[in-house]
């Protein structure tokens, strides 16, 4: 990564991006609605940062949100040259999920530790790496005389809907029809995943209510633990057997329906619990419909509510139905593929079940491709991200941006 003015050297980039890591990690951004305290003192942090670094254009746009630090979740919004070229954004998140069990992790989630060519702690990859690639790319881009304007939308509340964040900043008409967006928010360890479309996702609660006893005296009672169990699995067989087509742009190319978290019960081993409560996180291929699926699991909740003499009632915790996916013959794609052909990547073009900000853009049908090289740690215990993938994917998205034709 030699340059005319040489400050784009391999070992400064180096350097650069372990002093973004070190000053980032330590900054708790877990959003309110995971206890944390919000995004704003990581938003300072890289607002001052983008400044330094001779973005032309730097603009906050805060969301209120008075259960957050400061009573807003920021959103930075900056152009590198700001001069009327194209632009292509790098939108990354900068909130993180907690750190879950701390006893699972061997390095600390708000520290940041470097070893064997890997950075360790919360949101160093999700979405600290698509920050630090960014700006990377910006600081490299500085040297030259690129085709495109480098645009980078810092946001918040990804984790947790993004209401703040995307939502918030498309809806003020922050970008425009003829821009292009990537997000370096999910991707794979070769770097040759450049993701196209999601599926929707949905998460929903079920409450089972039957009747609390002593331990000892089950007849007096209705065990809503068991029954939850037996419903659950119940759900799990029904959803699995009849959405199974597959699809083999997507990776797992089926639907998938998890049951997951679980909420406390009873404290005390020798009481028969009365309420039960459990969720689902499933991801349907786009070409079923979320609606579909909640009718039959109230269906479900029905039919088991009478047979067991419990009462059932489903809760939909949150849904993003999918979007359009983006053309995978749009310039923009067929740009960054070129890019990692030119790189030496064999480009391929799918879909993930997980879901990013990018269904937002693609509402609006703004082009969007997911893509970054990564492990694929986010939300891990012992979270990192490699420092050569932030290098390697800097070189490709300089390719990127030079593109002449
Ligand atoms: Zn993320």
């Amino acid at each position: 990564m030699s340059s005319k003015k040489g400050i784009t050297r391999l070992d400064e980039l180096i350097a650069f991006l372990k002093r973004v890591y070190s000053e980032m990690i330590p900054i708790n951004s877990v959003g309110p609605d995971n206890g944390g305290p919000g995004e704003l003192e990581k938003a300072l942090y890289l607002e001052s940062l983008l400044k330094q670094l001779g973005f032309k254009s730097v603009k906050r746009y805060d969301s209120s949100d008075p259960r957050a630090k400061g009573g807003v979740r920021p959103n930075l919004v900056a152009k590198l040259f700001d001069d009327g070229r194209p632009v292509i954004w790098i939108v990354a998140h900068i909130d993180t999920v907690p750190p879950g069990d701390e006893s699972l992790w061997h390095y600390k989630p708000f520290e940041v530790t470097f070893v064997d060519g890997r950075v360790y702690g919360r949101g160093a990859e999700d979405d600290g790496q698509g920050v630090v690639l960014a700006l990377c790319v910006a600081k490299a881009l500085l040297d030259e005389e690129p085709k495109f304007d480098l645009g980078v939308a810092f946001v918040s509340d990804e984790e947790t809907g993004s209401k703040h964040g995307a939502q918030h900043l498309l809806k003020l008409g922050v970008f425009n029809a003829s821009d292009w967006v990537l997000i370096p928010d999910a991707g794979s360890a070769d770097g040759s995943l450049v993701e196209v479309a999601e599926k929707s996702v949905l998460w929903f609660k079920v409450k089972v209510e039957g009747r609390q006893t002593h331990g000892s005296t089950p007849h007096k009672g209705v065990n809503a633990n068991r029954k939850a169990m037996k419903l659950a699995l119940l759900i799990d067989q029904f959803l699995h057997e009849k959405y199974k087509e597959e699809d083999a742009l997507f990776e797992p190319p089926v639907s998938t329906f998890e049951p997951t978290k679980r909420e406390p019960n009873v404290p005390n081993i020798n009481t028969v619990p009365g309420v039960d409560q459990f969720y689902f996180d499933c991801r349907l291929l786009p070409r079923h419909a979320v609606d579909e699926v909640v009718l039959d699991v109230t269906r479900l909740l029905d039919e088991f509510s009478k047979k067991e003499g419990v009462r059932c009632t489903l809760e939909v915790v949150s849904r993003e139905d999918t979007s359009k996916p983006t053309d995978p013959e749009s310039p923009l794609v067929k740009r960054l593929t070129r890019a990692l052909e030119k790189r030496g990547v064999k480009p391929r073009i799918g879909g993930i079940g997980g879901g990013t900000v990018a269904k937002y853009f693609r509402n609006l049908n703004i082009p969007c491709v997911v893509w970054m090289t990564c492990d694929d740690t986010a939300h891990a215990p012992d979270e990192y991200a490699k420092l050569d993938n932030v290098i390697s994917d800097t070189r490709t998205l300089l390719e990127l941006f030079r593109a002449s034709d």
